[in-house]
């Protein structure tokens, strides 16, 4: 059975069974009343409308975690009326009949797939999920909780935003839990929130947007100011899907939307990716055979001009073939978190063997739609700002980073001028030229200039034999030099971009043959090649210092 697979399905314990099947339930969507215990199986998704029906904290947790192994921490009755109004006190006694919750969030512990982690869930039957002393409290203290047993923290959030009954106390929340967020990261353990809906106002002004990995659930609603004040106070017009999680996603905000009936799975591989740590791994799998013959230098040797077509053919090996060839379980995560999340970037988790690893790369698409799609394989401000925020996250869990480049540079327009193109860039290469944890660049097709530097600071260095890595295109170069794109065929003769000039010149470390072109008939064993000099990489770095590993990256890059 596939490893994930043990995680789809999950049988209520026979307490659990007994009072779902005493319980009915009524879909908010289409006002079918069911039994729970149907409901349970289905992940209390509706099966006549496909509505992701609202589930109390208990539920939501025990849906996800390993039989019985929920343990409620500070469950307790507590009372907080900075306000001193007694009508909130009835408030909160009925809050508590319906949700059967002392408060609006309920945190502990528990395994997922046997790991140990910190989980939570708010509740939006209690006063809508929001947020008083309590619920801040409570939540500030599973951090406090997670950061000293050194454990990742698990956080469904759901909220309609401040508790509006505690005034300002409510407010000090958003502050508190940050906070605590804040010192459970700098001891570098793994948060992720995932957003149900809804997820409003001043929960997503603190705890819910600070995860280092953000899910959502498809069609949740998240968002800081609600859709009625903004049309009401500014008059404005909503667009269509405004403030849904897939909305957020196209915007850079989520790393990525799960089917509820995939979270339990999903949660694990983050859980076990996070508490895998470099120590723990020796001989990674899947070692191949040495068979290292200079197969590439026997090869047909090309003209620079007809490498850089083979480069630009569509038949060329992609990111994502040596991403499907060298790694297992690939988690794409999304977004920059501040604009968007770039198509022609793409990054993610893997597993390398037994290590976790964060791969990135451009992709040019295989078709035309595709390559609409991932506009040419030319990254915006937000791919290079993605990347760097995946890189950041490899290097505060001390994972190894791999980046595959092929681009024809950065894309050229006025929009990626307008968010900062060249900052975007010089920020990226800084940051690489700092990180802490081994990366290793492999160029792959085409190397266009700064837009291919940006990803392309590594411990070490390495081009495919056709690739090429310029200072311009050939066809560029032409231009400014003779005022013509006609002569670009000679311009890349002078320009020295092959793999082979760049081993002259140090600029790379290793070339990597391509049997003939990188193409569906040569990338296995073009991947297998890799995959042994990526083994002898990782365990080339694995000794070193976090201080070593950043100045050999400096050193290299200080003698140009
Ligand atoms: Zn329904």
């Amino acid at each position: 059975m596939a490893f994930f697979d043990l995680f789809k399905k999950k049988t209520p314990t026979e307490k659990l069974e007994d009072r779902l099947s005493h319980t009915q339930l009524t879909c908010t969507g289409c006002n079918t009343t069911r039994n729970a215990l149907d409901l349970y199986n289905q992940f209390y998704i509706c099966p006549q409308c496909g509505k992701y029906l609202t589930i109390g904290a208990r539920e939501r947790i025990n849906l996800v975690v390993d039989q019985d192994s929920f343990q409620p921490w500070f469950d307790v009755v507590e009372e907080s009326n900075p306000l001193g109004q007694s009508e909130y006190l009835k408030k909160l006694k009925t809050a508590r009949e319906k949700s059967g919750n002392n408060e609006a969030v309920l945190v502990g512990r528990a395994k997922l797939g046997g790991v140990d982690v910190v989980i939570g869930a708010c509740d939006a039957n209690f006063m809508m999920g929001s947020m008083g002393r309590v619920m801040g409290e409570r939540i500030t203290k599973a951090f406090e909780e997670a950061t000293r047993l050194r454990l990742p923290v698990f956080l469904f959030c759901c909220s309609g935003g401040a508790r509006m009954q505690e005034g300002i106390i409510s407010l000090m929340q958003m502050e508190k839990t940050a906070a605590a967020v804040k010192r459970h990261s700098k001891a570098g353990l793994f948060y992720c929130s995932i957003l149900t809906d809804p997820t409003m106002g001043g929960v997503t002004a603190s705890f819910a947007m600070l995860g280092d990995v953000i899910l959502a659930e498809p069609g949740a609603r998240v968002g800081f100011a609600g859709p009625r004040v903004i049309q009401q106070t500014m008059g404005q017009t909503l667009p269509a899907g405004f403030q849904t999680a897939e909305y957020l996603l196209e915007h850079g905000m989520v790393d990525d939307i799960v089917e509820r009936r995939d979270l339990r799975y999903r949660l694990f591989y983050l859980a076990k990716v996070h508490t895998t740590r470099i120590a723990e791994v020796t001989a990674t799998e899947g070692r191949v055979p040495s068979n290292r013959t200079n197969e590439h230098l026997a090869a047909e040797q090309k003209t620079p001009w007809e490498k850089i077509k083979l480069c630009r053919s569509r038949d060329r090996a992609s990111t994502m073939d040596y991403i499907d060839l060298l790694f297992k379980h690939f988690y794409e995560l999304h977004g920059d978190r501040y604009f968007g999340d770039d198509n022609a970037m793409i990054g993610g988790i893997a597993y390398f063997g037994a290590q976790p690893v964060t791969v990135i790369g451009e992709l040019r698409g295989a078709d035309m739609a595709e390559s609409v799609k991932r506009n040419f394989g030319m990254p915006k401000p937000e791919g290079y700002r993605k990347a760097l925020r995946l890189m950041k996250q490899a290097e505060k869990f001390r994972r190894p980073i791999i980046t595959f480049i092929n681009t024809p540079g950065a894309f050229c327009g006025v929009d990626a001028e307008q968010r900062g193109q060249g900052e975007a860039i010089a920020r990226s290469i800084m940051e690489m030229s700092d990180l802490k944890v081994p990366v290793l660049c492999i160029l792959i097709g085409e190397g266009g200039s700064g837009g291919a530097l940006a990803t392309a600071v590594g411990n070490k260095v390495w081009m495919l034999e056709n690739s090429t890595y310029a200072i311009l295109s050939p066809e560029g170069y032409s231009a400014i030099l003779w005022k013509t794109e006609d002569r670009a065929e000679e311009a890349a003769l002078i320009m020295k971009f092959t793999a082979q000039d760049l081993y002259e010149l140090k600029v790379i470390d290793k070339i990597i043959p391509e049997l003939g072109g990188a193409n569906k008939q040569t990338v296995q064993r073009i991947a297998d090649y890799m995959k042994q000099g990526i083994e002898e990489f990782l365990s080339e770095y694995r000794g070193m210092t976090k201080e070593q590993i950043r100045d050999d990256r400096y050193n290299r890059f200080r003698k140009f």
